[in-house]
């Protein structure tokens, strides 16, 4: 089986891809730059890794991936949206400009977009594959010191429903995985800040999160076991989502 991760090169999406590689996948990670811990994972796993450079904000990067992944292997199984970005500097609702909303639009929603517009035809060559969108709790929660990201995951909540909806009669499923706060480079200036607040109780599950935690839901929808369920939520999160009084 053959997935394509995008965002793979660090963070969530390597875990994503080590989950994948401990059962029968292929995988195709993508990125802008290619990490040192791709290149060892391409060393461990010969001919099961491969990395394509691309960065989904561009139109021409995009038919590249996909190109490489048609040549290669004609049809993928699983295609994992993951791929995003914080904004470069937080700044209140009031004050970002129109640039600093595109910075993240255009990676985050754009692109999510039309990598699976482009990646339908490989995931139609089978009676059954799988998307899974990477999207955030921020698709529900309103920061507005970092208002641009919470938008393009909300956005993200939306591709999911329509290619869900769009792509049932091809035997394709959409899930959307919220993660919450995971243990990566996206979070590693903050960390001190949000350990302190899982520390007084903000999540029921008092640790931050791992990849791998992650990974491991993606891999269980990647092998089948969510085949009922499309459009589907999974709030990945040490339980964020629960209202409590
Ligand atoms: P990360 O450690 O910063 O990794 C981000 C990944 O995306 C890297 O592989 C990066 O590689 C790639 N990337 C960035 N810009 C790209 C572009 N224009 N085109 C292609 N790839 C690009 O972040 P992470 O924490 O693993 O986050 C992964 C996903 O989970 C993101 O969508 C994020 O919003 C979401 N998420 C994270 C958390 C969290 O707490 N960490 C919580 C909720 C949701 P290059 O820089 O080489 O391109």
């Amino acid at each position: 089986m053959v997935a394509v991760i995008t965002g793979g090169s660090r963070g969530i999406g390597l875990g994503i891809a080590k989950e994948l590689l401990k059962e029968d996948f292929t995988v195709v990670l993508t990125s802008r730059n290619e990490s040192e811990e791709v290149t060892e994972l391409k060393a461990k796993y010969t001919n099961k890794v491969h990395f394509v450079s691309c960065d989904i904000s561009k139109e021409e990067d995009i038919n590249n991936l996909v190109s490489f992944v048609k040549d290669k292997f004609g049809k993928i199984d699983l295609l994992v949206n993951n791929a995003g970005v914080a904004p470069k500097e937080r700044k209140d609702i009031l004050t970002i400009t129109g640039d600093d909303f595109d910075f993240v639009m255009d990676i985050n929603l754009k692109g999510t977009f039309f990598v699976t517009q482009e990646f339908v035809p490989l995931l139609k060559k089978n009676e059954k594959s799988r998307i899974v969108n990477i999207s955030s709790m921020s698709a529900y929660t309103a920061s507005v010191n970092r208002g641009e990201y919470c938008i393009s995951k909300a956005g993200i909540s939306m591709i999911t429903k329509l290619f869900a909806t769009r792509l049932a009669e091809y035997g394709i499923s959409v899930l959307e995985i919220r993660p919450g706060i995971i243990e990566t480079d996206m979070t590693a200036k903050v960390k001190e800040k949000y350990e302190k607040m899982i520390d007084e109780g903000i999540t029921p599950i008092r640790r931050m999160g791992k990849p791998e935690d992650i990974g491991k839901c993606v891999l269980s929808i990647a092998k089948g076991n969510f085949d009922f369920c499309t459009g589907t939520v999974i709030d990945c999160d040490g339980g964020f989502n629960v209202r409590c009084l």
